[in-house]
């Protein structure tokens, strides 16, 4: 399975993927914005957030755990 991963280093908490994915990103009660566990994410969704985040620190990782 894919999953979407942020690179927090990079990440400036911009919201930008929030806004446009809300059913993936969230803000965490940290302040951070993290990748929200589901069983399947959306291809289309993810991937325009991906090329509209401005510091590029989206990506996806195959992972072989199951939620
Ligand atoms: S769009 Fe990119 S920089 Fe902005 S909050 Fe999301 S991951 Fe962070």
């Amino acid at each position: 399975m894919k999953v979407p991963v942020i690179n927090l280093s990079d990440c400036t908490t911009c919201g930008t993927c929030v806004e446009i994915c809300p059913q993936v990103f969230r803000v965490a009660p940290g302040g951070y914005v993290e990748v929200i566990e589901l069983s399947e994410y959306p291809q289309g969704e993810v991937d325009r957030a991906i090329s509209y985040c401005p510091e590029d620190c989206i990506y996806w990782e195959e992972s072989d755990l199951r939620v």
